[in-house]
């Protein structure tokens, strides 16, 4: 392909060495139609494609305020190749401050991938984006964080696609992102399982969380996609150096409560636990015991529901090892 070509996305035509950025229409079924924020880097010399998403989870910030921050910045002059960033790609999620679904139909986004033509508003919409900004791109990042009722560990995630120049090259993007977890798949109905099945390289990236966007969160997000643009081939400077004592976990553990109730997490993100201990306890509104959840598996807690309010089948953690 012709990387010289202008870039097209919905309405906007992005010529090579120039920054486009727009609200792009995109249809979701019954008259009902969604814009998303767009912004395409097309770089003034040939080069690969990076796909980018933040905010497929609309409350979570740290991603979208780092995403914005860097594709807002970067210089098309000095670009190799483009940037395709969708920079709030669940906007209704976004205005609901909703945690983890999108308001129009209940569902989370990131269940549902690659999506459909002619589902639910969620799944048409994740098919624009796997048809418009996944497919076509030689490196795939989607960039997340805890959502407004999550701490988590900063971490990277690819999956296990079993094609090993697209799983190493996955693993040499999320090293260079600079995390010190890297959590390798597989996640069923994701962005990143949507790019692993069109052989495409992927990372999933978590910094920050519980509804607030610090400074520095956002700068070691965006340092760390900074990084992976270099590392992808895109910009030549980017902030350090990828790291190589990155420390991989392979499985994954979410546990979930079984009752209504508040929730007293007795662990913290980043505890190393053994398999057995009572990881908290979900109390009724009189503070009498409901249930104290005991850890299936020895892990990292890597996310910890942090919101008094525990509904029974929700997440309280996940172990990962
Ligand atoms: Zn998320």
């Amino acid at each position: 392909m012709d990387t010289r070509l202008p870039i097209r996305i919905g309405p906007l035509v992005a010529k090579a060495g120039s920054r486009v950025t727009g609200l792009v229409p995109v249809e979701l079924g019954g008259g009902q139609r969604v814009h998303l924020p767009v912004a395409v880097i097309h770089g003034a010399m040939p080069g690969p494609r990076v796909g980018v998403t933040a905010g497929i989870h609309g409350a979570e910030y740290v991603s979208i305020a780092a995403l914005r921050e860097v594709a807002m910045t970067l210089d098309p002059a000095s670009v190799h190749g483009s940037i395709v960033a969708v920079l709030t790609a669940n906007p209704m999620a976004f205005a609901a401050r909703s945690i983890y679904v999108n308001p129009m139909d209940g569902t989370n986004l990131n269940r549902v991938f690659p999506g459909t033509t002619d589902g639910s508003p969620t799944e048409r919409l994740a098919r624009w984006i796997t048809d418009h900004v996944i497919a076509g791109s030689d490196v795939f990042v989607d960039m997340h964080c805890g959502d407004m009722n999550e701490a988590l560990v900063s971490f990277t995630g690819i999956e296990n696609t079993g094609d090993a120049v697209v799983d190493e090259r996955s693993t040499e993007l999320a090293e260079a992102y600079g995390l010190h977890y890297l959590l390798i798949g597989p996640s069923p109905g994701t962005t990143t399982t949507a790019a692993a099945a069109l052989g495409i390289p992927a990372v999933l990236s978590e910094v920050g969380g519980q509804g607030r966007w610090p400074a520095e969160d956002v700068a070691l997000h965006a340092a760390g996609f900074r990084r992976l643009l270099r590392a992808a081939g895109i910009v030549a400077d980017a902030p350090g150096t990828p790291r190589h004592d990155t420390e991989i976990l392979r499985t994954e553990a979410w546990m979930r409560s079984t009752t209504t109730g508040y929730w007293h997490p007795a662990v913290n993100v980043g505890d190393r636990i053994e398999r057995g201990v009572i990881v908290g306890e979900v109390r009724d509104a009189f503070g009498g015991v409901l249930e104290s959840p005991v850890a299936p598996v020895e892990g990292v807690v890597i996310f910890l529901v942090t919101s008094l309010a525990m509904n029974s089948g929700d997440p309280l953690l996940a172990l990962a090892s």
